[in-house]
């Protein structure tokens, strides 16, 4: 069980990388975020999200933070977990050719799988688990997961990658949903958290979102 009442908060590592539209989606869904920068934050959160942005990066300043052992700390008391991209990267417990960070799903990892940032891209498909409509995925230098462990549930198989999974207490994604009108995989994670969203209507698109709607929502 976890140590403190969860608070129907869903925390956003709050050191570099996608924050605000994360943030955003979950005000979408009406479940309260909030960003999270030191280790003290992370008290009684029913998830966090490890957003993406650069692994390296994000690794270094887990580490000089000492979020590192925290995250781990609470994940270990029942603390939800979900990365999208380098979030991803960091929660695998392979990269391949490179040191784990986290290293607490059993999956493995490719970073940037798909060559370089020119070669992003958009895409979408259906994930059943998820929603009844295709859902976008936009893909930004993205990791490829190649494999599963036995306890790992892929939730989307496309061409030869895994684009996201889960197990019991994790989510990864290597595309990012926060950057999208979906909010499939928002609601997912706050469930999977044990929080009970806002429900969506079949497509389960925010009809309101546009590319810059998060900048446009701060006041
Ligand atoms: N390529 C980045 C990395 O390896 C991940 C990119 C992203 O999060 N969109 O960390």
């Amino acid at each position: 069980m976890y140590a403190a009442a969860p608070s129907g908060v869903i925390g956003v590592l709050d050191l570099q990388g996608g924050v605000q539209e994360h943030l955003e989606h979950l005000r979408r869904i009406e479940v309260a975020g909030q960003p999270i920068k030191h280790a003290s934050d992370l008290e009684g959160l029913a998830g966090l999200i490890i957003p993406g942005g650069e692994s390296t990066c994000l690794a270094r300043l887990l580490r000089i933070f000492g979020l590192r052992e925290a995250i781990e700390a609470h994940y270990h008391q029942g603390l939800k977990l979900w990365g999208t991209c380098a979030g991803a990267i960091l929660l695998a417990r392979e990269n391949i050719g490179e040191a784990p960070c986290l290293g607490l799903i059993d999956i493995a990892v490719s970073r940037n799988a798909f060559g370089s940032q020119l070669d992003s891209f958009n895409d979408e498909a259906l994930a059943p688990a998820l929603a009844r409509e295709p859902i976008p995925l936009t893909f930004i230098r993205a990791p490829k997961i190649i494999s599963v462990g036995t306890d790992v549930r892929v939730l989307l198989q496309l061409n030869d990658y895994i684009a996201a999974a889960e197990d019991d207490r994790i989510l990864v994604t290597i595309f990012h949903p926060e950057l999208t009108p979906s909010l499939a995989f928002h609601r997912y994670f706050a469930r999977k958290c044990g929080l009970n969203p806002a429900s969506g209507d079949e497509t389960d698109l925010d009809p309101n979102w546009t590319p810059q709607s998060w900048i446009q929502s701060r006041k």
